[in-house]
């Protein structure tokens, strides 16, 4: 089939395709996850040959970066079949880019698989430093397994971005150590807005948020920041520290200023299509795709008709720390 592009209304191309492969997760993050989360019955998932499909159709439309995320994506069973074949669009270099975000957990396991089939760079999800906090904001999660996961994904030749919830009163405390933590390491930094999501507690929720702009505030009494050119089409914004030389990232989902040059769309496990994280607009692929099988032209069609519907923008406000266009689905659900 001929290669194309995927231009929204806006003009926007969009080159970028998160994939959440299952919901499911080992951890239980206070900010995604309620304890008791009810999961999907497993019938309603794609399967790895459905998600290939998808994924491949949206490559042949000239999508070049894939992030796979969830849930956690290294929990779901076989994940290492998917990650093989959808490497073969690397070979043919139609994908320029395979990735995915983790909390680290099954890193030991994976990492070298990872490498081997062309994955370059890992996002790693990590709050703290600390064991007791770790233990409390992720409920399940145990520290030292994430630590030898991201030793694991090094060792392997992976570069690794580390990943920082901001949550007030949990870990302003460590920016510091955080920052050199990372930069000791040569690894990325990110540090993310809480954002409001799912059914959680808000007072919970707002009492957690830490702005990003008192965060840099913050680390401005130390370091020097010089803000870079580099913009990833997504919400993030990076400055250079230059006392050390690191890049430092900055996740501000809840502005809207980003949303004119993003490059993106989310697919859902079960084969939705998310055309903007802060909207609840999305496309059902499951249906076509399982309508005819194997048939590219007909999800494109689907698929075309999904992105022409994609929003300018998105709704969420927090500036006066209320939760206006809250998002009543999780994290887990769309994958971050
Ligand atoms: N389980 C993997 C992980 O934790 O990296 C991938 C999925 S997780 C949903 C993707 C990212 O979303 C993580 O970095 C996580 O910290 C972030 N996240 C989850 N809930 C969030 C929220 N309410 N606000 C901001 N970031 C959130
Ligand atoms: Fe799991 Fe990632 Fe959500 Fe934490 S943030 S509960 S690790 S999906």
């Amino acid at each position: 089939m001929m290669m194309q592009t995927l231009i929204d209304p806006f003009n926007r191309s969009i080159s970028y395709l998160r994939v959440s492969v299952t919901d499911r997760c080992d951890f239980r993050c206070v900010y995604c996850m309620t304890e008791n989360m009810k999961f999907l019955p497993k019938k309603e998932l794609l399967t790895l040959e459905e998600l290939d499909f998808l994924c491949s159709s949206f490559i042949n439309m000239g999508v070049e970066k894939l992030r796979i995320t969830g849930g956690e994506p290294l929990v779901r069973r076989n994940i290492m079949s998917f990650f093989q074949s959808i490497s073969r669009h690397l070979d043919d270099q139609k994908l320029k880019e395979l990735t995915l975000t983790t909390n680290g957990s099954q890193l030991k396991k994976f990492a070298k698989e990872l490498f081997e089939v062309g994955v370059r760079r890992v996002n790693i999800s990590l709050d703290t430093l600390d064991d007791a906090k770790f233990a409390k904001v992720t409920r399940w999660g145990r520290l030292s397994q994430v630590l030898e996961g991201i030793e694991a994904a090094q060792a392997a030749g992976l570069r690794v971005k580390i990943n920082v919830v901001a949550l007030k009163g949990f870990n302003e405390d460590e920016l510091f150590r955080i920052v050199s933590w990372c930069n000791e390491r040569g690894m990325d930094l990110t540090w993310i807005e809480v954002m409001p999501m799912g059914d959680l507690e808000s007072e919970e929720r707002i009492g957690q948020y830490w702005s990003l702009n008192e965060l840099r505030q913050t680390l401005e009494q130390e370091y020097t920041l010089t803000d870079m050119a580099e913009r990833s089409g997504g919400p993030a914004r990076y400055v250079k520290v230059n006392e050390t030389g690191q890049k430092i990232g900055f996740i501000t989902p809840l502005s809207h200023n980003f949303c004119e040059s993003c490059n993106r769309v989310r697919l859902t496990c079960t084969g939705e299509l998310y055309m903007c994280l802060g909207q609840e607009d999305k496309a059902d692929l499951r249906r076509p795709l399982r309508e005819k099988p194997n048939d590219e032209g007909h999800l494109r069609k689907a698929i075309e008709a999904a992105i022409a519907k994609k929003p300018k923008g998105h709704d969420f406000d927090y500036t006066r720390q209320e939760v206006q266009g809250q998002m009543t689905r999780h994290m887990s659900h769309t994958g971050g």
